[in-house]
């Protein structure tokens, strides 16, 4: 039997968080700081809004483009946000950012074709390219410059095949907000070299300082901007699996065939739930946000009183990225260690970029509350007192 299988699946890895996740079922007392996901529950007005439209029949397949009423909500939302006058034919609701990012990749993509990333980046987007035919590039940028990318560190990675450049701001899994001068720089760097820009901004919502702005609010960056977001992070959603994409129409209007080949539709429970999150009030949203503020401000803290740790100020997600001078020489082997020794769960730094990005870093998601964030930084003091000193 022939058992050939496309090359384009079998090149992709398996997630290194989920590895860490599996090895950690062999100990009790775990604390998890692994998971990229809400620890908060979807509010109940929502659950209970979407259970009854279900009871309505909601229940049928949804437009390929999306339930009509999220998608006005959308557009109502996005036009104000951003300025810019985006009408039906340049949005799509997706399967979440997920399967937005496979999506434009696929749409965008033909073999060969590189997608430059400013780096550290989510480890998932090696997938989204490959299974599209292309390769991420990840361009290295540097912790003692706040993981912003300079002209140099892109222009270095340039070839005649980069076709995207492909940014998250607020990043996963570094935390930083792009600031308004480099992402005037990207814009610029963009439109010199004709790249289609996609844009994660998943986290947009999720900033503790200054705000994140969208590189789509560039002068003319509306023709080659791909907007991705979701209602994952913001609302709580993961599991009800809804995103959205905006963009020009020359990509949006061939996007749609994506979509409706992969899924037909977004699950339509889903959208009608995405739709009360949106419309509804919007306090236990804020509170969530707020406890991602003061939960990355008190492990921020906690890390950088620790002997050879250093970590950024937390401007945005629930991430941090710390540099451990204990790490530097193998942070999976000490991620493992770690785990062993005291039962915290952190992912190394490895799969998020190339070595001189991530050299020493481990990604904590501060997605526990904060006296169990506490008893987990106490946990790692220990271990690195006792284990590294
Ligand atoms: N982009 C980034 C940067 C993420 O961290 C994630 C989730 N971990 C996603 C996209 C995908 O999110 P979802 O498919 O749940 O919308």
């Amino acid at each position: 039997m022939n058992k050939k299988l496309s090359p384009y699946v079998t090149a992709q890895r398996f997630s290194v968080i989920r590895d860490m996740v599996a090895r950690a079922k062999a100990y009790d007392n775990v604390i998890s700081l692994s998971i990229g996901e809400p620890d908060f529950d979807t509010p109940a007005f929502v659950c209970e809004a979407a259970m009854k439209d279900t009871l309505k029949g909601f229940t049928h397949y949804a437009a390929s483009t999306g339930d009509p009423e999220l998608r006005a909500a959308l557009l109502t939302d996005i036009c104000a946000k951003t300025g810019l006058p985006y009408e039906g034919k340049n949005l799509l609701v997706t399967t979440g950012a997920m399967h937005g990012l496979l999506a434009v990749m696929r749409t965008l993509l033909e073999a060969g074709d590189e997608v430059l990333c400013p780096a550290p980046c989510f480890s998932d987007y090696a997938g989204h390219c490959g299974l599209a035919g292309g390769r991420l590039v990840q361009v290295p940028t540097k912790f003692d410059n706040g993981f912003q990318p300079t002209l140099e560190e892109l222009e270095a990675c340039l070839t005649e095949k980069s076709r995207v450049l492909l940014i998250n701001s607020p990043c996963n899994p570094s935390g930083v907000v792009l600031k308004p001068a480099t992402l005037d720089m990207l814009a610029d760097f963009a439109r010199r070299h004709d790249l289609v820009v996609v844009s994660d901004e998943v986290y947009d919502s999720i900033t503790f300082g200054e705000k994140a702005e969208s590189i789509v609010t560039r002068p003319d960056m509306f023709e080659r901007t791909v907007v991705l977001n979701s209602f994952s992070k913001a609302f709580a959603m993961t599991g009800w699996r809804v995103g959205y994409a905006y963009g020009p129409e020359w990509i949006m209007g061939e996007m749609v065939k994506v979509l409706s080949y992969s899924v037909a539709s977004t699950n339509t429970a889903g959208q009608r739930a995405a739709l009360y999150a949106l419309t509804g009030p919007q306090e236990e949203f804020a509170a969530m946000r707020e406890a991602y503020r003061r939960r990355t401000a008190l492990a921020a803290k906690r890390l950088n009183a620790m002997p050879g740790v250093r970590c950024l100020a937390p401007e945005g997600t629930f991430y941090l990225f710390p540099h451990i001078d204990a790490a530097e020489a193998d942070s999976f082997a000490f991620a493992i260690d770690l785990l062993d020794k005291e039962q915290v769960v952190v992912v190394p730094g490895f799969p998020f970029g190339p070595e001189e990005a991530v050299k020493g870093c481990i990604r904590i998601a501060c997605t526990v509350d904060e006296e169990t964030l506490s008893e987990a930084m106490d946990r790692l003091e220990r271990y690195l007192t006792n284990h590294c000193a």
